[in-house]
């Protein structure tokens, strides 16, 4: 049993999505490349003896208690294992919220894992991913960590190999997409193929390490809803790629975008220029990183 514990909560982005068909429940079933990035929140975990599940964040519009979803995994777990004991979290919210990064997902999953953790609940990590997914259909991929293939609805999960390391630019708009309202407008059966991104070429690429390879294949066929609807994400797409980005592509349903570049000179020029697009308006959160390394994360 412990006392206090410190998380770090990684954001994913999507190298590749597409939508393979709506089912009948009216979930889409995706192929998607995901990949943890080095941009985190940071969850502080303390137990307490009232029984009471706690939530507080540094953001006035992310909500507390049941409403995050950090709150409802601490819930999930405690009530499966009956403990009487509760616990206070608090987040510090860095990944851009309702952005397509996965940050409430991966806030559920740190405190899942921490809560095993603290509470020494014996789960295995098979198992916490299984609960998981009750939460959110990305909670087991923000587990698991790294590089992944996510079918079904985004729970059916194949690691890859990490692919090459490079710089990361991720810019979000000031703009706001819901991921539901972008699925409900996604006509799948009028896409034409070549609308479609190559996943199978996507995953060939990371297992033969192949950088360039992967930048070619870059695609996400939500694109074709944000896109027309919001110029913004067209316009940071395009500053960096005129500031040196290899590939750019808008992450998940969207409207954060992440640009690839080989020079850490270039990648944080790009940063600057979109810092300062259309006066400071375009976007506030600009954020320089790399692809998530297990080696070197705690
Ligand atoms: P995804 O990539 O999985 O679609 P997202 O990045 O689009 O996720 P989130 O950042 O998870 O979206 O936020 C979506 C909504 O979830 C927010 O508007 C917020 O009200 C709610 N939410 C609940 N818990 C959290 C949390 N811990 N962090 C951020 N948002 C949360």
């Amino acid at each position: 049993m412990k006392d206090h514990l410190d998380l770090k909560a990684y954001a994913k982005i999507n190298l590749g999505l597409d939508v393979v068909r709506k089912r009948e429940d009216g979930y889409h079933e995706v192929r998607m490349i995901m990949q943890t990035v080095n941009l985190y929140d940071r969850i502080e975990m303390d137990r307490t003896e009232d029984g009471v599940i706690r939530t507080e964040t540094n953001l006035p519009f992310v909500p507390d208690g049941e409403g995050n979803l950090a709150w409802r995994a601490a819930k999930l777990l405690l009530d499966e294992k009956g403990i009487k004991d509760g616990v206070t979290i608090k987040i510090r919210k860095y990944i851009p919220v309702a952005a397509g990064m996965a940050g409430g997902s991966t806030d559920a999953a740190a405190v899942l894992v921490g809560v095993n953790r603290m509470f020494d609940l014996g789960f295995t990590k098979k198992e916490l991913m299984e609960r998981g997914v009750k939460l959110g259909a990305d909670v087991p991929y923000c587990i698991m960590r790294g590089t992944a293939l996510s079918e079904g609805i985004g729970e059916i999960l194949t690691e890859l190999p990490a692919p090459p390391q490079c710089h990361l630019v991720i810019a979000k708009p000031q703009i706001s997409v819901s991921t539901k309202a972008v699925y409900g407008k996604l006509r799948v059966n009028e896409l034409a193929p070549e609308e479609h991104p190559d996943i199978d070429g996507m995953m060939a690429a990371i297992k033969n390490g192949d950088l360039d390879g992967v930048i070619e294949r870059l695609g996400n066929v939500l694109e074709t809803v944000t896109v027309p609807d919001h110029p913004e994400i067209a316009e940071i797409k395009e500053i960096m790629v005129e500031n040196g980005a290899c590939g750019s592509l808008m992450s998940g349903s969207g409207p954060t975008v992440f640009g690839i570049y080989k020079g850490r000179e270039l990648a944080e020029k790009a940063c600057q220029a979109l810092r300062e697009a259309d006066g400071g308006r375009l976007t506030r959160q600009v954020y320089l990183t790399e692809f998530y390394n297990r080696k070197k994360a705690r």
